[in-house]
């Protein structure tokens, strides 16, 4: 038997219980991973309410690192004792072991340990196709960056700050704030209550060509106001709730804006694609550009206590459940 976090019907953090489960046997083109760290990320609070579906009981969870346990049959890719992470897939990571399809998992690199692998593959990734792909970030240019001291956040702000733009980080506290600004945000707007008139502010009347975008109903309609003409929005989280229907002759009116709602699962959906994403993060975090801050860490048992701190925005960074 091992251990892992279940839910047997959505509901709030107190519907996640540390459970005896069989320990899993790797299937063919999977491998058994012992977790060391496991990835929170805010999917995982999607999950446990309901709002995005999974069938019940249900193990949450979506990252982890660790080290291979086991090969399934016909495994060739890994072997045992690789340490290795994943951040894509199905949910199931909130356990102390798992069995993993080798298409979603990547050798970890010397000099990447495991709380840090476990708090960036899921966040880190997805700073990385954002900033790369969904817009390509060009030096010189001023972008606006949501929940600017978050997991996701404080990992695009550097990295935008490394390509050589200029992040108007938004938080909701000073503290949040200070935090934000010393992870690359050129300026930072507290509240997001006149957020269009702070973007003009700086920007001399210009606004911006792109808005990341991940608290959703809240901020959506302010964050269209920040872009400039055939400005970018992109939507890419509901911290706040999802983003109600938009009528695309809103965009129109608004300046011919093109609108995104991206996600992870389908940048990384081709292996090579995952490949590219995590080696590209890898570079950046190696070279010292983008550092990883893993602010908390709870234990994976009391997964509910680390929902509470997440929901309650008292987290900051990235957070990891050890098991
Ligand atoms: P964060 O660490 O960013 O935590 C969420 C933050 O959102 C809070 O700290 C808070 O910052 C802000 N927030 C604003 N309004 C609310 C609210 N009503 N309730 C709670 N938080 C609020 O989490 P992650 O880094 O894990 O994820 C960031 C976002 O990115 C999430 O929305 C997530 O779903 C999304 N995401 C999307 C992916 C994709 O591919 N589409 C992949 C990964 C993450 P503050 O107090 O400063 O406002």
């Amino acid at each position: 038997m091992t251990k892992a976090i279940r839910i047997h019907a959505p509901g709030g953090p107190e519907v996640m219980r540390w459970e005896d489960v069989p320990t899993p046997e790797p299937g063919p083109g999977e491998v058994l991973v012992r977790h060391a760290a496991v990835g929170l990320n805010y999917i995982d609070v999607y999950f446990r309410t309901g709002l995005y579906k999974t069938p019940m009981p249900a193990t949450p969870g979506m990252e982890a690192s660790g080290t291979v346990l086991a090969l399934g049959p016909g495994v060739t890719e890994f072997a045992v004792g690789d340490r290795v992470a994943y951040g894509t897939g199905a949910v199931g990571a909130y356990a102390t072991e798992r069995a993993v399809p080798v298409d979603r998992l990547v050798k970890l690199p010397d000099g990447i340990g495991f709380e840090t692998a476990a708090a960036m593959m899921l966040q880190g990734m997805t700073a990385q196709y954002l900033v790369r792909r969904t817009h390509r970030v060009q030096k010189g240019e001023t972008i606006v960056v949501h929940a600017a001291a978050g997991g996701v956040g404080l990992i695009l702000c550097q990295w935008a700050k490394h390509i050589g733009a200029s992040v108007i980080g938004v938080v909701s506290t000073e503290a949040k704030a200070e935090l934000a600004r010393a992870h690359g945000a050129e300026h930072v707007v507290v509240g997001h209550a006149d957020l269009p008139a702070q973007v003009k502010r700086i920007t001399g009347g210009a606004m911006v060509p792109v808005v990341y975008d991940s608290v959703g109903k809240d901020t959506f309609m302010g964050s269209l106001d920040c872009l400039a003409p055939l400005g970018l929005m992109v939507t890419y989280g509901n911290a706040s709730g999802p983003v109600p229907p938009v009528e695309p002759a809103l965009l129109a009116a608004k300046g011919s804006l093109y609108l995104t709602r991206p996600t992870l699962a389908t940048y990384a959906a081709k292996r090579a694609d995952l490949l590219a994403t995590a080696n590209d993060l890898f570079d950046v975090v190696k070279s010292g550009a983008v550092k990883i801050r893993v602010n908390q860490t709870f234990p994976l048992s009391d997964a509910a206590a680390a929902h509470i701190a997440l929901e309650s925005r008292k987290t900051t960074g990235s957070t990891v459940l050890i098991p």
